[in-house]
């Protein structure tokens, strides 16, 4: 049998189980038996699916396994307590087989997560706080304190009871890293977010159940109601077979390539409203008379300002970063990797104005290969490519240091000189001239800065120099005439 029919085949059967389960017979006993039954179903599902992973990708899934399993055996260590040996008030010995889902499927999570995001994702981790400190603050002050100051309660049932929305925090903050992370997206990934969403779901009614109880509302005593309570733990229990049984299972174990980090439009509005939970709570109790967990609503205000400055501060690097990157692209010449003429043309005047506040020489050449158009009919135009690369890096091997070679265009380029008159830039270039690669040649044109014309000027008697290069034959460096000179025989 296909992997691609056990998954259907177990999910038929499940909805199956799962609906029927609103139609047995209204008795503790068969209905604690049905749902142990669907959770070991479960159970069994992960191990079976996850026999086909490899080794190293099936940590994780025994994590759900040994979550679910402890979880459906809760619900049959419950009955038996209270039925036979008439232990109901918390804690029950159920409790510790209930909240052993938590921590498994919490580590299961974070064995996942390291799987999916090799590298630290800092932003992923801001942006899970925020959501869960939102949360939690609610949590905290709707149900977390209440329960710890129930005084009908002993330290330890009231410490237990505690530890249920405690543990729905810990896997709320997994499950949003967890949709937080890169990687594929397939089936089983929505799957297991689903079956985390179920078990809060569940969790939150029955909180929600517990106060509407303080205004007589009994919710839980309607017989179908509290079945499709209980059948939601079912679909959990459900969701996590289905997605170790899918042949997508494999993917969602692969390391996935890192992506700059994103900000949704949902992202925002979820990461708003949570970050507006603390104010929220402030007006609500003002609004009834009276602050009472100023302090709560302090702690939780803080961390939530500190995560949002925290998360505007993450975005303002990675824009800074991109503009360097941008910028750095924009001034360098694709092919050679030298500066391009954008930066020539940025560092040509400053070159220019520091040489007039040291009052030293400054020279320039423009360098032009020499029939470079025969060598890319002979050999090719990639061939040509990778002579204009060699060349540039021979060139540039043999400046001296504060020498800067740009790529002009073509297969002209421009030489700074910094400190040289123009006899020293002529002897530079020759050395370079020798290093020529592939026995081909260049014509350039020298100029020397005369202090006061401007770097178009200089350039233009540099070209000039190159153009009478060419003129006398090629393979040499021209010195370029003064301005005056050029003025005259123009
Ligand atoms: P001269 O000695 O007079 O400079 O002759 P030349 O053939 O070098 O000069 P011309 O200006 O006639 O031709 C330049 C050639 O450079 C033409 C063009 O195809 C080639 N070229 C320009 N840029 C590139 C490039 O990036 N890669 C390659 N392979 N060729 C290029
Ligand atoms: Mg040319
Ligand atoms: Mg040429």
């Amino acid at each position: 049998m296909t992997s691609g029919r056990t998954w259907k085949l177990y999910a038929a059967a499940m909805a199956l189980a799962i609906a029927g389960y609103q139609l047995i017979p209204e008795n503790g006993w068969w209905e604690s038996t049905w749902e142990v039954a669907i959770g070991y179903a479960g159970t069994a599902a992960i191990l079976l699916g996850v026999r086909r992973l490899p080794l190293a990708d099936r940590l994780p899934w025994w994590c759900f396994a040994a979550g679910v399993f402890s979880n459906a055996t809760g619900i049959g260590v419950a009955i038996y307590s209270d039925q036979v040996l008439g232990w109901s008030d918390m804690p029950t010995p159920s409790d510790p087989f209930f909240l052993g889902l938590y921590p498994a499927c919490a580590l299961g999570l974070a064995l996942l997560i390291r799987r999916r995001d090799r590298r630290r994702n800092w932003t992923a981790m801001v942006d899970a706080t925020t959501i869960t400190t939102g949360l939690g603050l609610l949590a905290w002050v709707y149900v977390i304190h209440p329960a710890a100051q129930d005084a009908d309660m002993s330290v330890l049932g009231r410490t237990v009871q505690v530890a249920y929305p405690v543990g729905d925090l810990l896997l709320l903050a997994m499950m949003t890293r967890l949709l937080r992370t890169g990687g594929s997206r397939g089936a089983p990934f929505w799957w297991i977010t689903g079956s985390l969403a179920a078990f809060l779901i569940g969790d939150t009614a029955w909180v929600l159940l517990g106060n509407l109880g303080d205004f007589g509302v009994h919710l839980e005593e309607v017989l179908w109601f509290r079945r499709g309570l209980d059948e939601v733990f079912l679909v959990a229990f459900t969701l996590f077979g289905i997605a170790a049984l899918h042949s997508g299972a494999r993917e969602l174990g692969v390391t996935a390539a890192p992506q700059p980090p994103r900000l949704g439009k949902l992202q925002l509005v979820v990461l708003t409203t949570t970050s507006l939970i603390a104010p929220a709570i402030l007006a609500t109790q003002l609004y009834h008379g009276g602050v009472k967990d100023g302090l709560a609503i302090v702690i939780g205000c803080t961390a939530l300002f500190l995560l949002v400055v925290t998360r505007m501060a993450q975005l303002v690097r990675q824009v800074e970063l991109q503009t360097r990157q941008v910028r750095e692209l924009s001034r360098t010449d694709e092919l050679t990797g030298l500066p391009n003429r954008r930066a020539w043309n940025d560092e040509l005047p400053r070159a220019l104005e520091h040489a007039r506040r040291d009052g030293a020489p400054l020279a320039v050449a423009l360098l032009d290969l020499d029939h470079f158009k025969k060598f890319n009919d002979s050999y090719g135009h990639p061939a040509g490519d990778r002579l204009l690369k060699e060349a540039s890096a021979a060139w540039h091997g043999a400046l001296r240091q504060g020498d800067t070679v740009a790529r002009w265009g073509g297969e002209e380029f421009v030489v700074l000189l910094p400190g040289a008159d123009a006899d020293v830039a002529r002897e530079v270039l020759s050395r370079a001239l020798a290093r020529t690669p592939l026995g081909q040649t260049f014509s350039a044109g020298v100029a020397q800065w005369d202090g006061t014309e401007t770097s178009e000027d200089l350039l233009q008697r540099a070209d000039a120099g190159l153009y009478a290069a060419k003129a006398a034959g090629r393979n040499q460096i021209a010195a370029a005439s003064s301005r005056e000179h050029m003025r005259s025989s123009a």
